[in-house]
């Protein structure tokens, strides 16, 4: 039965933890809340589920700690929809959590699926094209009233302080790349910034989650000069690449984000690479190549997944082992 039925062509995939959870349907908040906790509930000798801040909505930002090697005092960093659109990253977060915990890979992990709770949340009650937070900067209520409704939100991937205001973001509220008035000037930038210096000599690789255009990339994405580490990160870059073809053919681009895809400043990669001196911080945008974009349908969910995975086990077997 299990992994075996079939709902207008899609196979349902079950976790392998909760077994009456469906891994493969998109998902709001409480639900994604909701799989959290229980997880969390079943396996709390090694998963902590903690709230690493607030969003301006005041919602809780969850993240949750996976102790597969309490003798190692690393931890890989995951993080899902910074951009609030972007869906299947969400989705992908939840697949890893699984894998991670279900699997027992000697690693720790510090996954946060969601980061933008209230651009989620948004998406799924007003704008499904959403991308920023919530917080508005449009001064008074009277001006507010006759600002479209783009004028609210920041990025928050060009909202940390590397570069910050340079070529790829806006200083104009109206635009979807708005930078916000200073570095870390939004609540769920803070929180994610927060425990990243915090912890900065304990966390080994970070990998942000986004979507589309299946790229798995590296430093710079302010500027196509390339770093010190350039050959080290194309290596790592190379064997994700594979063992993701692997595992459904796909073949994703790998390189430099700014070189690859576009330019783009106050990024969190470049800022945790740079900043930080956390050698390993990567970005993918997973599937698809602009078919479907964001609104990625549900029966790719699965294989954009499995795919992830594998890729991270590769980079994993690069790093960690
Ligand atoms: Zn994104």
């Amino acid at each position: 039965m299990m992994n075996q039925q079939r709902v207008s062509g899609n196979p349902i995939h079950y976790s392998k933890l909760l077994p009456k959870f469906v891994l493969n349907r998109y998902y709001p908040i409480a639900q994604v809340n909701r799989y959290l906790k229980d997880v969390a509930n079943l396996h709390s000798t090694r998963i902590t589920l903690f709230t690493i801040g607030y969003t301006h909505e005041n919602r809780p930002i969850h993240a949750i700690e996976i102790l597969n090697n309490p003798n190692d005092p690393n931890f890989f960093w995951i993080d899902g929809c910074t951009h609030a659109r972007e869906w299947v990253t969400v989705t992908t977060a939840l697949y890893i959590i699984d894998q991670a915990i279900y699997s027992k890979i000697p690693v720790n992990f510090i996954i946060v699926p969601v980061l933008n709770v209230d651009g989620y949340v948004y998406t799924w009650t007003k704008d499904r094209m959403w991308r920023k937070n919530r917080r508005p900067y449009i001064g008074s209520r009277l001006s507010r009233h006759s600002m479209p409704e783009r004028c609210t939100g920041v990025d928050l991937n060009r909202n940390y302080d590397i570069n910050f205001g340079g070529t790829g973001s806006s200083k104009n509220p109206c635009s979807f790349l708005y930078q916000g008035p200073q570095p870390f000037s939004e609540p769920e930038v803070r929180a994610a910034s927060d425990l990243l210096s915090n912890y900065r000599h304990r966390i080994k690789m970070t990998l942000s989650l986004h979507s589309f255009n299946q790229l798995w990339s590296c430093p710079n994405a302010f500027t196509t000069e390339l770093t010190k580490d350039h050959n080290h990160h194309m290596n790592v870059l190379r064997s994700i690449q594979q063992a993701v073809r692997q595992q459904n053919g796909l073949l994703y681009d790998i390189g430099p984000l700014g070189s690859r895809l576009y330019l783009g400043s106050g990024f969190m990669m470049d800022w945790i690479y740079h900043k930080l001196g956390i050698r390993d911080a990567y970005l993918v945008e997973l599937r698809d190549r602009g078919y479907y974009g964001f609104i990625l349908p549900a029966d790719q969910i699965w294989p954009t997944a499995t795919e992830t995975w594998a890729g991270i086990q590769a980079a994993i077997q690069h790093i960690f082992l």
